[in-house]
């Protein structure tokens, strides 16, 4: 049986269920870290989940995004770990804060596809 590149498989082959959007935002998440892992490129950002819906599988986003370096649609969605590690050190002694260079499309940034907001 061919496998589906963004799911993850047991021993037995079964498909293991990947988290839904929906899911990771009870936890908090509203953001993925994308990659772009066409040739040469390495671009990667931080995108918003908020335009997908609740019910989808959190790997899908990448079927629905176009690296806005290259344009290759060669690109990953993985767990976006800075805002994980701030999450869960805020409020504690050396809290790990969010690199000045954080920047999340779809919420600080527009989305390529938008026009610039005018207020
Ligand atoms: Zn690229």
């Amino acid at each position: 049986m061919k496998r589906n590149p963004r799911r993850a498989y047991d021993r037995e082959g079964r498909e293991i269920a990947p988290p839904t959007i929906g899911s990771l935002r009870e936890q908090g998440e509203t953001t993925a870290a994308v990659f772009c892992h066409a040739r040469e490129c390495g671009h990667s950002a931080v995108i918003s989940t908020d335009r997908f819906p609740a019910d989808m599988p959190f790997p899908d986003i990448a079927l629905h995004l176009r690296c806005s370096g290259c344009g290759a649609r060669e690109v990953v969605v993985m767990k976006d770990m800075a805002a994980y590690y701030a999450r869960c050190t805020s409020g504690v002694g050396t809290a790990v804060g969010l690199p000045p260079s954080y920047r999340v499309i779809g919420r600080d940034l527009p989305w390529p596809d938008e026009a610039p907001r005018t207020a």
